[in-house]
């Protein structure tokens, strides 16, 4: 016999260990086995050999416990779903003013949407039973802006330069765009007006003020010439007209505002808009709005409930 013959040779009970007596069983994992000179010595053996040798009651109860350990650990890492939508697989869906796409359906389109159908705070409103109160002023910090403007689909929109703000109870908010709805989409004590215009702003925290201009039907108004002059018909990408504009002369005199908590008046609809509708409407002649109109005519949400939300007036200029 080989003297790798007889390392492996494992022989309980033939084997004795002097110091444990004859027929001495294995401690737990270990085996006997006669060395090359035919000594009795006790050999411990990998964790894979023993847990074959285990009592199956014990065994079964260490690979539930891995096997339990190993998907809890995998559940942690995993994601919630494998099908939740990311922003370079889902496209959000196209919406309308009219039929099926259309403001009544815009929550059903996409769970993106859902607000629109949901929200209790949505915009726009009819404006009527107003509080008044003497609110702090909005103190307009409006510079002029090149008139970088585009036709998205649903607005044609100028992109304002950086650098005009307006502070609102000690919050400053800056001019992201203008665009506009005819009809206008505010309505007061059940008066729609032929258009309307929104200014956005925004502030550092990522919050949304803003201000809407109501139209109504008389002179020429040669502070929105400029942006008269460069509507895109069509759908277009982001252009400089070569024109300036300022959005400090397409404000009304008197700056006294409705304001109330509200929404995006377009899909996704979201909530904590800051609205300051003016309360004094602004002309424009009526070629001018039929030139709006000529791109965009019925652009408007209908008007929302107003619930529970305070709707105040400021009575001070
Ligand atoms: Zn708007």
């Amino acid at each position: 016999m080989g003297k790798t013959a007889r390392l492996t040779l494992i022989h309980e009970g033939l084997c004795i260990l002097p110091s444990r007596g004859k027929n001495s069983k294995p401690h737990f994992g270990s085996r006997f086995f006669l060395n090359h000179a035919g000594r009795c010595v006790e050999s411990f053996q990998s964790l894979f050999t023993m847990s074959i040798e285990m009592n199956k009651k014990t065994f079964g109860f260490l690979m539930v416990t891995l096997l339990l350990v190993a998907f809890l650990g995998l559940s942690a890492c995993a994601p919630k779903s494998t099908s939740t939508p990311t922003a370079e697989s889902h496209t959000l869906p196209h919406w309308t003013y009219e039929g099926e796409e259309g403001p009544s359906n815009w929550g059903k389109l996409d769970p993106a949407y859902e607000t629109c159908t949901t929200g209790k705070s949505q915009s726009p409103i009819d404006i009527s039973k107003a509080i008044e109160q003497d609110l702090s002023n909005i103190t307009f910090h409006y510079q002029p802006s090149k008139v970088n403007i585009l036709n998205n689909g649903h607005t044609v929109q100028v992109n304002y330069d950086a650098g005009s703000y307006i502070e609102l109870d000690g919050a400053r908010y800056d001019v992201a765009q203008f665009h506009y709805h005819a009809p206008g989409e505010h309505e007061i004590d059940g008066k729609s007006f032929a258009a309307e215009l929104h200014i956005v702003h925004k502030s550092a925290a990522g919050s949304l003020a803003v201000v809407g201009i109501l139209f109504q039907e008389g002179a020429e108004n040669a502070a929105f010439a400029p942006l008269i002059q460069s509507l895109p018909a069509e759908k277009t990408d982001v252009k400089d007209a070569g024109v300036t504009i300022n959005a400090a002369d397409l404000l009304p005199s008197v700056q006294t505002t409705f304001r109330y908590s509200g929404s995006l008046t377009t899909p996704p609809c979201s909530e904590g808009v800051h609205w300051l509708v003016m309360t004094t409407p602004v002309e424009l002649s009526t070629a001018q709005l039929s030139k709006l109109e000529s791109i965009f005519g019925g652009n408007n949400r209908p008007v929302q409930p107003l619930n529970d939300r305070p709707l105040v007036e400021d009575n001070t200029p």
